[in-house]
């Protein structure tokens, strides 16, 4: 068995031309959605991103603005810029970037954010709406997860609706941002979910698990972690991880998965790194951005949610007492 390389770019270029449409509306009602990066100190990954999303924002006729920060930067310095760009009216969403510098507290910067802008729904407020299953917002890279599942899924034949309450979905990672919250949109499509972890893999029992996988996300940032011995025959295996390899002969930087090529023997279908779910990951922060801007104007949003399958997002301002 070869496995099918799902194209990630292609959702992602499906996705987008959606987005243009939206923002069009936007504008028609006087509004442009302004999306905002803080970046603390010069991690490659997390400047590789923000380079992509600046591109995106730019080829959708969104505001940017990209706060840089030196990675001496204090904690009560790095607040205060996240409170600067939630003064500012031209942002409708804010993402901080990961990894930040040992000295600054991720979860006092989270908790700065104003909730609305929120896109990545780190706020402990929204963190906790998505668990309740009432998102304002679906985290991007969780979302991009699921929407290439339910993309892959259909385009091959198969209601998505029918095929989750039949699946064990693996979670490999869990991880506030990746690896939580794709449990939760795991369990909102009714599969039966598993979750591993460093320690499952210290126990020796990592692969006793994943060989129960139909569906198999992995979000460790583990170059190869997985191999086809983890692998059920003819299981979909999703690789979120994105792990840059230095080669010191040219200098350069190659970007691998969690995946080993060899999962490729065993399984049905697998997304590749790159061009896999990082496409659509940079697309569905652009999204939320959109979202937010409608959630600032208090504009109805044509297309609450792009995961049309599961969880609908909505304004908690907007509901009322008792609903
Ligand atoms: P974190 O480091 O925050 O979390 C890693 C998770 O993987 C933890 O839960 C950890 O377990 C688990 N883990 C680590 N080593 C192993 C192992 N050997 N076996 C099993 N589980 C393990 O990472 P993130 O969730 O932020 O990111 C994960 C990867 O995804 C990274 O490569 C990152 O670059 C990439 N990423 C990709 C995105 C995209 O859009 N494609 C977006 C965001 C991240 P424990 O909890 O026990 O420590």
């Amino acid at each position: 068995m070869t496995a099918h390389v799902i194209d990630g770019k292609s959702y992602a270029a499906q996705l987008r031309t959606r987005l243009a449409g939206e923002v069009r509306d936007l504008a028609a009602r006087g509004a442009r959605p302004g999306l905002a990066t803080l970046i603390v100190g010069d991690s490659y990954p997390a400047h590789a991103y923000e380079r992509r999303v600046a591109r995106l924002a730019a080829d959708l006729d969104c505001h940017y603005v990209r706060e840089a920060l030196p990675a001496d930067t204090n904690q009560a310095d790095t607040v205060a810029a996240v409170g600067k760009l939630n003064a500012d009216p031209r942002i409708s969403g804010i993402l901080i970037l990961r990894p930040l510098p040992d000295h600054i507290s991720e979860t006092v910067l989270y908790r700065a954010l104003d909730p609305l802008k929120d896109i990545e729904a780190v706020h402990p407020v929204n963190a906790g709406l998505l668990a309740l299953d009432r998102p304002r917002y679906i985290p991007s890279t969780p979302a991009s997860v699921f929407h290439m599942l339910d993309r892959y899924l259909t385009d091959t034949g198969r209601d998505p609706a029918q095929v989750y309450p039949h699946t064990t979905l693996v979670m490999v990672g869990r991880s506030n941002n990746v690896g939580k919250p794709a449990i939760l949109l795991g369990l909102a499509r009714n599969a039966t979910v598993l979750s591993c972890d460093e320690h499952s893999h210290t126990a020796g029992l990592l692969h006793h698990y994943t060989r129960h996988a139909d569906i198999l996300i992995v979000a460790a940032g583990v170059p190869g972690l997985i191999t086809a011995d983890h692998i059920k025959t003819g299981a979909i295996a999703i690789d979120v991880g994105i792990n840059p390899i230095h080669n010191p002969h040219t200098d350069t930087i190659t970007l691998v998965g969690d995946l080993d090529p060899d999962v490729t023997q065993r399984a049905e279908a697998i997304s590749p790194v790159p061009g896999g779910v990082g496409p659509i990951t940079d697309t569905w922060l652009l999204h939320n951005t959109i979202l937010a801007a409608h959630h600032a104007h208090n504009i109805a949003a044509a297309q609450p949610n792009l995961d049309g399958l599961t969880l609908q997002t909505h304004d908690e301002r907007l509901i009322p007492t008792g609903s």
